[in-house]
């Protein structure tokens, strides 16, 4: 069993967060240490610690996931100029938190992808 992480608290609202959708399957909330003009969380509601543990069950999940990112760069105005989503997997992936989650970044020219 996975040990749940301070997303689950989020999608319970246990605790604060700027969630800007919620639906049966995901949440999205505002990144605490946002790393440009936008920067949304979009996570399952299910604990999916990495996305080594993806499987297929989760397939409606995840495609969500891309349909809510998607919306959501339209409702903060960035869709035309464009955005990156990123997922990072493990250590070397430099995750942070094991509940898998979708960063949604831009507002701003990002530059080329950086693998530091
Ligand atoms: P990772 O490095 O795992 O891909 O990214 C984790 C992200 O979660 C980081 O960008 C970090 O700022 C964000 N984060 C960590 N704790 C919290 C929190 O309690 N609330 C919110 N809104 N974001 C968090």
């Amino acid at each position: 069993m996975a040990e749940e992480t301070i997303f689950s608290k989020i999608i319970r609202k246990e605790i604060p967060a700027d969630v800007l959708y919620q639906d049966e399957l995901v949440t999205a909330f505002r990144d605490i240490n946002p790393r440009a003009p936008v920067h949304i969380l979009v996570v399952p509601n299910k604990l999916i610690p990495t996305t080594n543990d993806v499987v297929a069950d989760d397939e409606l999940a995840l495609g969500r996931m891309i349909t809510v990112a998607k919306k959501l760069a339209a409702d903060e105005g960035i869709a035309e100029d464009g955005y990156r989503i990123i997922m990072n997997c493990n250590q070397h992936g430099g995750q942070e938190v094991y509940h898998i989650h979708m960063h949604l970044v831009g507002g701003r020219a990002l530059g080329p992808m950086v693998i530091g």
